[in-house]
This record gives C-alpha cells, sequence and structure tokens, in this order.
C-alpha cells in the first residue's frame, strides 16, 4: 500500500460558549481545526484531525499545522502508511519538532491500518472489546455560582466526573471557588481542578493547603519543576498536562517520584502512536491517566477514545469530549457520542469515522 494523495482541509469550529481557562488568562471562541485524508493506491483512504485549542493555550495554531503540512507532505507520497515507525522518522527528519502538526498524519495512517487489518483501533491497541469510557465535564473559569450552574448543566447531560478551570492571582478567590464547587457535587461525583499553570508555586500552596477538598490537582503551574515543588508539599494528587510534550518529558515527570497521574493527547504528543507509547509507559509506572484530545470534532475524540478505551481501567480516568463544545459537526453522527455519560468506541474497521467533502467543503491543499 502507498501514499497517493494527501488531502488538507481547514475546518471552523465556532464554540457553543467563549470558553474561559488559566483564570481568565486564555479566552477562545473558535477552533481551527485542520483534516488530512490521506488516499493510498489500492483504493483505501484514512482520515485524522489535528486541532489546536485556539492559538494560545499551546505552543500550537492551526495555521502552523497547516503550513508544517506544506513541508511534510511530500516526503510521505508513495510510502506505505502502515509503516508508522518509519513515517514518524522521516517526518522527524524532514522537520524537527511541530509535533501537532505530525498528529492528524498519524492519526489518518492509524485509520489505515486499522481498515487494511479490517480490525477498530481499539483492538491494535491493544483491548479486548469497547469499553465503554465514562466522560467527563470541563467548566471554564468564572464565578462561583456560574461555576456550579456549569456543574449542574453537565449533570443533566449525564456527566458525573467534571473538571473545573480555576488560576489566577487572587488565592481567596480561587478557594471560594473550590469550596462552593465541593459544596455543589452530589454522591458519586468525582472533580479535578484544572490550574492550566496559572498559579505560581506560592498560590498553588496557599490555596490547595487551606481547602478541604482532596481531589486531583491538573498542571498547577507553568513548569515541570513548579509543579514538582507544589506536589510535595500538598495533600491532593498532582497530575501533569501541558508542560509534557515529547517521551522524555515523561521520563523526567517520573524521575521526580511525587506525579500520580498524567494528561495523553494524541495531538500535543504528536499523534496516536506517541501517545501509545506514553500510555504504556504511564501504565508501568503507575500513572492514573485522562487520555483525550486538545480539541477537535468527533473525528479527533474518537482517536482518543480507541487509545482510552484499550487502556487497562485501573489506569484510566475518564475522557473529556471535546466536540460537546462545538458549535456545528462536520461529521454529524459519526464516531463516539455521549450515551447516557459514556463513550463507546464502534467495531468499524480504524477509526471508524470517514468525513466528506459535502461537510468539509473542499481541500485547501493537495500533495500528490
Ligand atoms: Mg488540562
Amino acid at each position: 500500500m502507498k501514499i497517493r494523495r494527501i488531502g488538507v482541509y481547514r475546518i471552523d469550529l465556532p464554540l457553543k460558549e467563549s470558553y474561559s481557562l488559566s483564570g481568565g488568562r486564555l479566552v477562545t471562541e473558535r477552533l481551527d481545526s485542520t483534516f488530512v485524508r490521506i488516499e493510498t493506491d489500492c483504493g483505501l483512504e484514512g482520515w485524522g484531525e489535528g486541532c489546536p485549542w485556539g492559538h494560545s493555550y499551546l505552543p500550537a495554531h492551526g495555521q502552523g499545522l497547516r503550513a508544517s503540512l506544506d513541508v511534510l507532505a511530500p516526503s510521505l507520497l508513495g510510502r506505505d502508511p502502515r509503516s508508522l515507525d518509519t513515517l514518524n522518522r522521516v517526518m522527524d527528519a524532514r522537520l524537527p519538532g511541530h509535533l501537532y502538526a505530525k498528529s492528524p498524519i498519524d492519526m489518518a495512517c492509524w485509520d489505515l491500518v486499522g481498515k487494511a487489518a479490517a480490525e477498530p483501533l481499539w483492538r491494535l491497541f491493544g483491548g479486548e472489546e469497547p469499553v465503554p469510557v465514562e466522560i467527563n465535564s470541563s467548566i471554564p473559569t468564572g464565578t462561583p455560582e456560574a461555576m456550579v450552574a456549569g456543574i449542574e448543566r453537565a449533570r443533566r447531560e449525564g456527566y458525573r466526573v467534571h473538571s473545573a478551570k480555576l488560576g489566577g492571582h487572587d488565592a481567596a478567590v480561587d478557594i471560594e471557588r473550590i469550596d462552593a464547587i465541593e459544596d455543589a457535587l452530589v454522591t458519586g461525583e468525582h472533580i479535578t481542578w484544572d490550574i492550566n499553570r496559572a498559579w505560581t508555586p506560592a498560590i498553588a500552596l496557599e490555596v490547595l493547603n487551606s481547602v478541604s477538598s482532596t481531589a486531583w490537582v491538573e498542571q498547577p503551574c507553568e513548569t515541570l519543576e513548579q509543579c514538582a515543588m507544589v506536589a510535595r508539599k500538598v495533600r491532593q494528587p498532582v497530575l501533569l498536562d501541558e508542560c509534557l510534550h515529547d517521551f522524555h518529558d515523561h521520563l523526567l515527570a517520573w524521575r521526580t517520584g511525587v506525579f500520580a497521574g498524567i494528561k495523553v493527547k494524541p495531538n500535543r504528543v504528536g499523534g496516536l502512536t506517541r501517545a501509545r507509547r506514553i500510555r504504556d509507559l504511564a501504565i508501568d509506572v503507575g500513572w492514573k491517566m485522562h487520555i483525550e484530545d486538545v480539541g477537535g470534532t468527533a473525528l479527533a475524540d474518537t482517536a482518543a477514545i480507541h487509545l482510552a478505551a484499550s487502556t487497562p481501567q485501573p489506569y484510566r480516568m475518564a475522557s473529556w469530549p471535546a466536540h460537546d463544545h462545538i458549535a456545528w459537526d462536520p461529521v454529524p453522527g459519526q464516531g463516539v457520542r455521549n450515551r447516557g455519560g459514556f463513550l463507546v468506541p464502534t467495531g468499524h474497521p480504524g477509526l471508524g469515522v470517514v468525513p466528506d467533502e459535502e461537510h468539509t467543503g473542499p481541500p485547501v491543499a493537495v500533495y500528490s
């Protein structure tokens, strides 16, 4: 099987409502997603999606992704899409770094691997059956009352696990948010406090040592070292997200011996091939994981859920469906959807999501 043609599609995704995180530092109104379609000489085609969360959340943005594809795509023509380790080495040699741009290519190739093998990806990632993955909400930063209202709305939609976005320079405001939300949770619900790097270590220690909550705390500060300093001095388990990019970052995190979990996001780490490697490391070292993508439609969400569903339950926490925040659906009805608070990958070969140009519009670039 050889790659014959690569099509690139720009997908504009308005959010249902403005989304604020990191103590209000980062506000996003719409996402700039990119779909990649890889056609082969045997008639099979694979699809992938790369969708940074706006342009201020991570060092990644939609235009940068497509500019990187312009460099990467020609080097992939004529190669076998099933040879994923080789393809990733080819991309790394052609364009070091830029992991987020490699992810949609890697995803589309995995779709082809699954289709060629007539197997869903959850099985190729090691799963025995399409395990339902619990969903978790993502509540943007706001007043305590607005955040509690967000949790109540999510509860009505089936969410039992929540992630609340905190962070800022006023410890008292975050203490107020945590106490109000803890009081509003009902039996059986769980929450993570996601700071998105907004706290200094001093504020993190002040807040976390003032509240009674012992829930998970995610990426409290900017750097791995700052997060480790906090993790050593608080009762809450701490997990990492934005400061983890390549495999080496995960090794450094493990060496500190103070973190209890990580977020695994294919687009942040460079695709499903690398995400699976990190997932397997996390199992070996005993980390718990949220496995989900940075952003995007049900296409990107479905890819992440194949990996989550194949991950043993003791290591797997809930997954966030990014498409739940988006005001329109370019893959209507396809892929994983909220079914009573769970996402279930299908048994279709590959990803199980097949976009069409009626919804994507024509490609913005074609390489052949
Ligand atoms: Mg996070």
